[in-house]
């Protein structure tokens, strides 16, 4: 039993298990490979699997540099890795200079007027840890245009050197495609950026950043998908280790007739006759609604006795049904458990069943489920 662990027992609802050993695991993988530090990037309830119980097991593994995207979320991990460096994506909205002075936390400022409010701020004497600067070489999302980054950088006690900066970030815009040759500009354009701020550490990694071909890694890395054991590697093997698992046990089983319609609206109908489960998940627990299995779409699935069955019909609130039919008769039996990610069920078939990407399944990940933390 984990501190971390879900009150709500195994037998009423589905039950995701999060393996942090695996996590660990993952987040060391990946400094190695960079040969540089990893910071953890665990924005968005460290996607989805719980910020808590990642922060804690990431800082007792040696991790000293988080992400987050909300100041909130920075104060979260701040309660659990006190001594951490803890950078908030989003950067800095009017006014909020002071929450991140009495939590300790950085922001990562993205535009003359951040940089400008923040050492506006540093010079009121205000005690602040040092700052990130965001330089967008791609996106047009959020960080300072590149041009105007190199202006202020060449400005030698301009607002950069105020505003106290300890790291300067860009992001890939399509790092988990190796072919596309804006990873290639924007590596280039980062490397004029670094050269024009010399002495201060910069980051450029994302998950899939650590797998490209002439990408160097600077002084920091910034994983977030790959840790959680999505593939950032899309198309070839996952290098990762696999961290969470999520299973739903089966409500009722029936056999139907061919031409029975199953689900809301009747989405689905049988063509002969089969074996239904009927289990206990839906899309109020974050399992997409796109994944409904219709006569014109095939939709999500589960392994049942190890057996791969179809979804049928719509994806409904708090129930999904399975066509079972070619399931081990031994798997069929109310309460037995079936598994909705896990083994070949890994984050990529899963989103793309659900015309979606491994990324949103995991941050869509539901707060109803038994949450089961193992392997620390
Ligand atoms: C979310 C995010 C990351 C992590 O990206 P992954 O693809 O999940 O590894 C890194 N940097 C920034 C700026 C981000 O927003």
């Amino acid at each position: 039993m984990s501190i971390f662990d879900t009150a709500e027992t195994a037998s009423s609802s589905a039950t995701l298990t999060v393996d942090l050993a695996a996590l660990v695991a993952n987040w060391r993988a990946l400094g190695a490979r960079a040969g540089t530090e990893a910071s953890a990037v665990v924005k968005a309830n460290a996607y989805g699997i719980g910020i808590e119980p990642a922060a804690t097991a990431l800082a007792a593994a040696g991790c000293t540099s988080f992400f987050v995207a909300h100041l909130s979320e920075g104060i979260r991990v701040r309660a659990v890795a006190p001594d951490a460096t803890v950078y908030v994506l989003n950067g800095l909205l009017p006014g909020t200079c002071g929450s991140y002075a009495q939590h300790g936390l950085s922001p990562v400022l993205g535009s003359h007027e951040e940089l400008l409010e923040w050492a506006a701020f540093r010079q009121t004497g205000a005690n602040v840890r040092p700052a990130a600067l965001h330089v967008d070489t791609a996106m047009n999302r959020l960080g300072l245009w590149k041009g105007e980054g190199l202006t202020l950088a060449r400005e030698r006690s301009g607002v950069i050197s105020a505003a106290d900066i300890g790291l300067v970030m860009s992001h890939f815009a399509s790092s988990e495609d190796e072919a596309d040759p804006a990873n290639a500009r924007q590596i280039e354009a980062f490397a004029e950026v670094t050269a024009a701020l010399p002495g201060i550490p910069a980051s450029l990694k994302n998950s899939s950043g650590h797998f490209l071909k002439g990408c160097p890694s600077y002084q920091l890395t910034r994983p977030g998908y790959a840790l959680y054991g999505g593939n950032p590697t899309p198309g070839l093997p996952n290098p990762m280790q696999p961290v969470i698992g999520l299973t739903a046990p089966i409500l009722q089983l029936r056999e139907v007739e061919g031409g029975t319609q199953v689900g809301y609206n009747g989405r689905w109908t049988a063509k002969g006759r089969r074996k239904l489960a009927t289990i206990c998940l839906g899309y109020a627990d974050g399992y997409p609604r796109n994944a409904s299995g219709t006569g014109t779409s095939t939709g999500g699935s589960a392994l049942v006795g190890g057996v791969l069955c179809p979804f049928v019909g719509t994806v409904s609130m708090d129930l999904i049904i399975v066509d079972v039919s070619d399931a081990p008769i031994a798997a069929l039996q109310r309460g037995e458990l079936v598994t909705l990610i896990g083994g070949r069920l890994d984050l990529e078939t899963v989103g793309t069943s659900a015309k979606t990407i491994g990324y949103e399944i995991l941050t869509s990940l539901g707060r109803r489920y038994a949450r089961r933390y193992i392997g620390l």
